[in-house]
């Protein structure tokens, strides 16, 4: 643990990348700890991302992620894929532990994202493998001609039911209101796609199966009533929370949950300590605004370093 480095990112979406590529052309060698399964973020899980300036044709995410990995190392940074287990972020000099290894920093960046979140059913974790996902884009291939339960009415939603219309005999998008939150255009494409059908005002409620997964019970949350439609996919997507474990007892947060920094700043309440991303972002949470977001962060660390010798 001798080396104290300037700058550690802890996490590697748009955010972390971009906080890296920043940092790294201002010649401070970031260490970049990716993240053992969860590295490149949400992207990595995302088919083809049509909104990023500069990629007219698309661009797959994973693809996107390796190239702003491949940009952060051509400018110096080192990109570890491991999972950070504890951090103490008081001092000036802080630390990072990973399952191996101590690191210590002059400079945390925080970019750990968020998590999906869970319908807290019973049957999310009897079936969990087995019928229920959270991720279409690695689990929509096992359910090709099967019928397919999408829950949520965001751009989430919307996305994962289009993408699995591609497998499935038919996709039922279950939300539990009457309009959707989605994005119009995501929500047009949904709602014009022959394969999909909504089930507006309702909810799941239970599901059902000998082995895996072969029924849902929606129940309607204006009237009650309960039936029961045939699904062999339930993918869920209804939203993130953000992913703060590292840092709730030490870092101020917002009532919300999310890392509180001082707008238009990325500091948190201790020096030497940024955040950017969505673990700080509950409102555009899109990956150009990650990546502004590692953009400033990476520039609040440097003028932070720069200050250290004045
Ligand atoms: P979101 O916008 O927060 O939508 C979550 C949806 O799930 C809402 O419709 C919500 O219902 C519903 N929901 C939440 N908790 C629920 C529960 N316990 N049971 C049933 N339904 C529940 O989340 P998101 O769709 O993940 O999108 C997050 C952000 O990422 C947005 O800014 C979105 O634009 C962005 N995004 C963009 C793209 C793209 O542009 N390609 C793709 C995906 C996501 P209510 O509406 O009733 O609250």
């Amino acid at each position: 643990m001798s080396e104290i480095h300037d700058v550690i990112i802890v996490g590697s979406g748009p955010a972390g990348y971009t906080a890296a590529i920043y940092t790294a052309r201002a010649g401070f060698k970031p260490l970049v700890i990716a993240g053992a399964i969860t590295a490149g973020g949400a992207l990595m899980n995302t088919t083809e991302v049509e909104n990023f300036p500069g990629f007219p044709e698309g661009v797959m995410g994973p693809d996107l992620m390796v190239k702003m990995q491949e940009q952060a190392e051509k400018f110096g940074a080192t990109v570890m894929f491991e999972d950070v287990v504890s951090v103490e972020l008081e001092g000036d000099v802080k630390t990072v532990t990973t399952e191996d290894e101590t690191f210590s920093a002059r400079t945390v960046i925080l970019a750990t994202g968020s998590q999906h979140r869970v319908l807290g059913l019973p049957g999310e974790e009897t079936y969990g493998g087995r019928g229920v996902s959270y991720c279409a884009t690695c689990d929509g291939f096992f359910f090709r001609d099967k019928p397919i339960v999408v829950v949520g009415g965001g751009d989430s939603a919307m996305e994962e039911a289009n993408f699995l219309a591609r497998f499935g005999s038919k996709v039922t998008v279950v939300h539990r209101r009457d309009q959707l939150r989605a994005s119009k255009v995501m929500a047009d494409r949904a709602l014009a796609n022959p394969k999909i059908e909504f089930a507006f005002n309702s909810a799941v409620v239970d599901m059902g199966g000998e082995t895996s997964l072969e029924t849902v019970t929606l129940r309607d949350t204006v009237t009650g009533e309960e039936k029961v439609i045939e699904a062999n996919g339930l993918f869920v997507a209804i939203g993130h929370d953000p992913r703060v474990e590292l840092v709730r007892d030490q870092l101020e947060l917002r009532d919300n949950g999310y890392i509180k920094v001082a707008e238009p700043g990325t500091h948190t309440n201790l020096t030497g300590v940024f955040a950017c991303g969505d673990v700080v972002d509950f409102t555009y949470r899109q990956a150009i605004t990650a990546a502004a977001s590692g953009c400033r962060a990476a520039l609040d660390a440097q003028h932070y370093l720069e200050s250290l010798n004045d």
